[in-house]
């Protein structure tokens, strides 16, 4: 297999000794939880010898990994209702409580891969819901695990929010518990958090935002403003992953965002001297190094696609050899 002289080096800033450098910031990847779903869907497709092994929605944001586990004989359903026997397998953001209760209740056997720093606001939503509080619970309303989290909650004095201005919509007078969906901005919680201080009496605040989500956006943040060039790796329907291309795209308008090597475009390199890559927490760190590798050979290529070992070489597979 032909390696590169100037590979990627996981790094928190370019060190300016190379003419043209790539750093992949040292945390990209995939986070604990994902990681864990990953084994627990393998492991759990092995044991099963012939019994049905599903999983409700995937188990993670990324196409690759999911095609992966499908190989191994996991399917992945989004019907609950067709989830009926066998074993079912808990996406890491987890599910609603009803709908867990539900497979338990036909007899299916649960592996929960839902990651314990989401399990950490479904425990406290549901605490904020006994003692009677108003829940602002700062995320996406579309995102499971946010309807994952209200399901815990169980009563309807809630907002979903991602903007301050919402919280003029909070009725007066109430005490009011804040919580994070764990892949969102600090800024954004923060801000939330000190307008309600500004209207309410009582407020508590869960600062529930994941730290793997918080160390990879610190370390896009670093690396995008001193790249020429931004790639970022990551399923498109990751939240986490969109939150990085966000940022990224804040520092440095040059930022692509692909979930494969072979969506990479040559033309991005072209008089770049700084490349820098990130990848989301959902996306195996193998993924995002691969992609460092392959854009270290396309440089050392001269962009001309004429690399040692072609066989083996993604870039004859991805643009042929015209
Ligand atoms: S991003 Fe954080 S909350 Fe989500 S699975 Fe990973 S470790 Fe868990």
């Amino acid at each position: 297999m032909y390696e590169p002289q100037n590979p990627a080096k996981r790094a928190n800033n370019f060190q300016g000794t190379e003419e043209v450098e790539i750093v992949i910031a040292p945390n990209a990847g995939a986070c604990f939880g994902v990681v864990r779903a990953i084994k627990l869907g393998h492991q759990a497709a092995k044991r099963s010898k012939d019994e049905t092994v599903q999983a409700f929605g995937p188990l993670v944001h990324n196409p690759k990994t999911i095609e992966e586990l499908e190989g191994a004989g996991v399917e992945i359903v989004n019907d609950p209702d067709e989830i009926r026997d066998g074993t079912v397998i808990l996406r890491s953001h987890g599910v609603k409580q009803e709908i867990e209760a539900e497979f338990k209740r036909r007899g299916v056997k649960v592996v929960d891969a839902t990651c314990p720093l989401v399990k950490k606001p479904q425990r406290i939503a549901s605490s904020l819901g006994k003692k009677g509080y108003f829940l602002i619970l700062v995320g996406n309303s579309e995102h499971p695990e946010v309807k994952g989290v209200l399901s815990y909650f169980g009563r309807p004095d809630y907002l979903v929010t991602y903007s301050v201005k919402d919280i003029e919509r909070v009725p007066a007078a109430t005490k009011v518990g804040i919580l994070a969906q764990t892949t969102i901005e600090f800024k954004v919680l923060d801000e939330i958090h000190k307008a309600a201080l500004a209207r309410f009496e009582e407020v508590v605040l869960y600062n529930t935002i994941c730290d793997a989500t918080s160390v990879r956006q610190d370390e896009a943040t670093i690396l995008s403003q001193k790249a020429d060039v931004m790639v970022v790796v990551g399923g498109k329907n990751s939240s986490n992953t969109t939150k990085l291309v966000k940022i990224c795209k804040g520092y440095q308008p040059d930022t692509y965002w692909i979930e494969d090597k072979q969506e990479i475009n040559p033309n991005w390199f072209t008089g770049k001297k700084k490349i820098g890559i990130t990848g989301g927490a959902s996306t195996p760190q193998e993924y995002v190094d691969e992609v460092g590798t392959y854009i270290a050979r396309l440089i050392e290529s001269g962009f001309d696609m004429a690399i040692p070992n072609p066989e083996s070489s993604p870039i004859e597979e991805a643009y042929g050899t015209d």
